[in-house]
């Protein structure tokens, strides 16, 4: 195994590589941002002047960036500077036509490549549980299997090029769509007198049980662990549930899928975040669905 480049080292790059050397890897990592490389230095990541410095000499490239025009872009310089056989690996959560721009940059140069968005978040980074669904060929992902474990719970192959992004983007439409309408259910309970607990022990061992509820219940209470217990702090953030939910709808359009409910679930965390539920984590809707948040709150 080769030396690893890590490129992208904000909240959740800087666990995942600082997971890498816990492993006795050795990780050159580059970021744009001072505080972000002070933090990877601290963990015993060597730090790069530059993107290409970086992956003089690694045999892998990790990208851990916000979008698919950051990968693209990243892509189109370290691809043609990376030695020849560099495998590359994208942990980023892209739209799928940007996922399959960066896996075509790569083959064009002979380079194996690999799609691994994650779920998890930055707790599931810092302990090195994330799930990653991965696309590439079969022979990218068995290359990239071995580095991807040490900051993984779960790694699943999901197909050829771009199709880990396709996973998690209807994943997550999946977790947006469901999280409203637990959180109408418990509004409408709330005005049927219905209480919390009751409604709770019902549908999560009912037909209405899912992860929205049975391990993530957006109301205090019937789940301890799950934010509403603790004023809704990501978590989570809103503003990437929204993220997601854009791609989705992107992929829903170029593809032709007919998602109306993902449609709807966009919108309404649109008008969260815009209503200041951003930072809160995205079960705190239920907030919005009973018109509790205010702008300047
Ligand atoms: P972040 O903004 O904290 O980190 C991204 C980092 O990329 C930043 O530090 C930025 O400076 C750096 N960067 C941007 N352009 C660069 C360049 N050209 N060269 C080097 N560095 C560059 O975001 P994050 O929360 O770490 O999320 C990263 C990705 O993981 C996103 O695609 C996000 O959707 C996905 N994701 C995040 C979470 C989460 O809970 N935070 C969960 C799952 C997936």
């Amino acid at each position: 195994m080769g030396n690893i480049a890590f490129i992208g080292l904000g909240n959740m790059g800087n666990p995942m590589a600082a997971n890498l050397v816990k492993a006795g890897l050795s990780v050159s990592g580059f970021d744009l941002v001072q505080d972000n490389l002070d933090e990877a230095r601290s963990a015993g990541v060597t730090i790069a002047d530059s993107g290409r410095q970086a992956v003089e000499g690694a045999g892998i490239v990790i990208t851990m960036l916000p979008a698919g025009a950051h990968v693209v872009s990243v892509y189109s310089e370290l691809v043609p500077a990376a030695d020849p056989g560099t495998l590359f690996i994208d942990c980023s959560t892209i739209d799928v036509e940007s996922a399959r721009r960066a896996h075509k940059l790569a083959a064009d140069h002979q380079m194996l490549s690999v799609d691994a968005p994650v779920s998890g978040g930055v707790g599931g980074a810092a302990a090195g549980t994330l799930t990653f669904m991965a696309g590439g060929s079969k022979e990218a992902f068995e290359q990239a299997e071995p580095i991807l474990d040490p900051m993984a719970g779960r790694i699943v192959h999901c197909g050829d090029a771009a199709a880990g992004q396709a996973a998690k983007i209807c994943n997550n439409m999946i977790l947006g769509i469901s999280m409203i309408g637990v959180g109408e259910a418990f509004v409408l309970a709330e005005k049927l007198g219905l209480s919390h607990q009751a409604l709770f022990d019902v549908a999560s061992t009912s037909s209405g049980q899912c992860w929205s509820i049975n391990t993530y219940c957006p109301v205090p209470g019937p789940v301890p662990t799950s934010p509403a217990n603790n004023d809704y702090k990501p978590g989570f953030a809103a503003a990437l549930m929204l993220k997601d939910l854009k791609l989705a709808q992107e992929a829903a359009q170029s593809s032709g899928a007919v998602t109306p409910l993902g449609a709807s679930a966009m919108q309404l965390y649109a008008l969260f975040n815009a209503a200041g539920g951003e930072a809160t984590d995205f079960s705190g809707i239920i907030n919005f669905l009973r018109g509790q948040v205010k702008k300047d709150e």
